[in-house]
C-alpha cells in the first residue's frame, strides 16, 4: 500500500474507535504511561479529608484552605462532564548520584524544567484533545483522588499515589472535558501490604506520624521551600541531608522496590551535576543560582538566596553529624 493510503487507513481506524480509546491512545502517544476517565461529580472524599486534616493539625489548617477550590470540578468550569487523568513516569531517568538524598527525585526529574524531554507532554495532549472537538481545561481537581477515581492509581499510607508499573515515581495530570464518557472503574483500595508502616518509621521529622496522617508543616518538602524561617533547631536537626524536597517515605516503601529503572540519560542534569551538592550550593553566587539551579528549585522564590544557602548549610551540618 502507498504510504499516503496507509496513513489514511490508520486515521480512519483511529476515528472509528470509541472516544475513550482515542483519548487513551493519544495520551500514550504523548508519552504518558497510563490514562483513565472519571466522572465529574464533586470530590466529597476531599472535603472530608480536608476537614479531618484541619481537625488533626489545627496548626497547619491554613495550608489546606486553597485546596477547597478543587472539591467541585464544575466550580470554575461548569461545562465539565468528565475528567481525564494521565500518569507520567519519571523513574526512567538516570539521576546524578551526588544529588540523590539532597534533592527530591521528583524535582530532579521535574517535567516543568524547559530542557526536560517531557516538558511539552501536557501541552501536546491538550492540543490533541482539542483536535477531537473537546472543550478542555487542565487542572482544577485533586490529582491523586482523580487518579484513584479513574482507576489508574491507588493511594498508599504515605499519601502518595502509586501506579503498579512505576510505584510512586509518577506525576499525575488532569483535564476537565465537556464530553460525558463512560468512566473507568475506580480504585480506592489501599495498595500497601498488611502491617507495613515503613514510611511512617522512616519519616525523619515525624511529619508522617501514622498511616494517612501527615503534618504538613513538619514535612521536609514544605520546610525546604515554603515554611516561614527560621526553622526551629530541633526540627532542622532532623532534616537529614535534604536541601530541596524529601524522598524518605518513598525510598523506604516496598511498593517502590525495583520501580526506578534509570534507562534514560538526563543531559540537562548531567551539565549541572557538579552544582547539586550542599558544598557547591553553599559557595554559589546568586547569578549561577539563578541561571542553573532556579529552574529546578522554582518553589523557592528567586530572590530568597538566604533560603537555599541555609538549606545547603543545614544539609551539610546534618550529614557531618550523622557521619561522626
Ligand atoms: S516527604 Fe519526608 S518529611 Fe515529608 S512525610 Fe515523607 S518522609 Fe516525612
Ligand atoms: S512504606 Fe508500606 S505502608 Fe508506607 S506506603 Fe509503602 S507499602 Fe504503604
Amino acid at each position: 500500500m502507498q504510504p499516503a493510503l496507509a496513513s489514511l487507513a490508520v486515521n480512519i481506524l483511529f476515528f472509528m474507535k470509541p472516544l475513550t480509546s482515542q483519548i487513551k491512545q493519544l495520551a500514550s502517544s504523548c508519552g504518558y504511561l497510563d490514562c483513565g476517565i472519571a466522572h465529574a461529580e464533586p470530590f466529597d472524599l476531599l472535603a472530608g479529608e480536608l476537614e479531618r486534616r484541619q481537625r488533626l493539625f489545627p496548626e497547619s489548617a491554613h495550608l489546606y484552605q486553597n485546596m477547597e477550590n478543587r472539591i467541585d470540578p464544575k466550580r470554575t468550569a461548569p461545562w465539565t462532564r468528565s475528567i481525564i487523568t494521565a500518569v507520567r513516569s519519571y523513574g526512567k531517568y538516570r539521576l546524578p548520584q551526588q544529588a540523590v538524598g539532597h534533592i527530591g527525585r521528583n524535582y530532579l526529574a521535574d517535567r516543568r524544567v524547559p530542557q526536560s524531554p517531557d516538558y511539552q507532554m501536557p501541552h501536546r495532549f491538550t492540543e490533541e484533545l482539542k483536535k477531537l472537538g473537546l472543550r478542555v481545561k487542565r487542572g482544577g481537581v485533586p490529582e491523586r483522588l482523580a487518579g484513584a477515581r479513574a482507576g489508574v492509581v491507588s493511594i498508599g499510607r504515605n499519601n502518595f499515589a502509586y501506579h503498579p508499573a512505576a510505584g510512586s515515581w509518577i506525576n499525575l495530570e488532569s483535564w476537565r472535558i465537556d464530553a460525558e464518557l463512560a468512566p473507568d472503574a475506580p480504585n480506592y483500595s489501599c495498595p500497601c501490604p498488611d502491617n507495613c508502616q515503613a514510611c511512617v518509621k522512616n519519616c525523619p521529622t515525624g511529619a508522617l506520624r501514622a498511616p494517612y496522617e501527615m503534618r504538613f508543616d513538619h514535612c521536609i518538602a514544605y520546610l525546604t521551600y515554603r515554611a516561614p524561617r527560621p526553622i526551629s533547631s530541633k526540627l532542622a536537626s532532623k532534616m537529614r541531608g535534604w536541601i530541596y524536597g524529601c524522598d524518605d517515605c518513598q525510598t523506604a516503601c516496598p511498593l517502590n522496590r525495583n520501580k526506578w529503572c534509570s534507562k534514560k540519560s538526563a543531559p540537562w542534569l548531567e551539565k549541572i551535576a557538579h552544582l547539586l551538592t550542599p558544598e557547591a550550593l553553599m559557595k554559589m553566587d546568586e547569578s549561577t543560582f539563578k541561571e542553573c539551579i532556579f529552574p529546578l528549585f522554582w518553589y523557592i522564590p528567586e530572590e530568597e538566596a538566604g533560603r537555599w544557602r541555609e538549606n545547603a548549610e543545614r544539609a551539610l551540618r546534618n550529614q557531618e553529624r550523622s557521619e561522626e
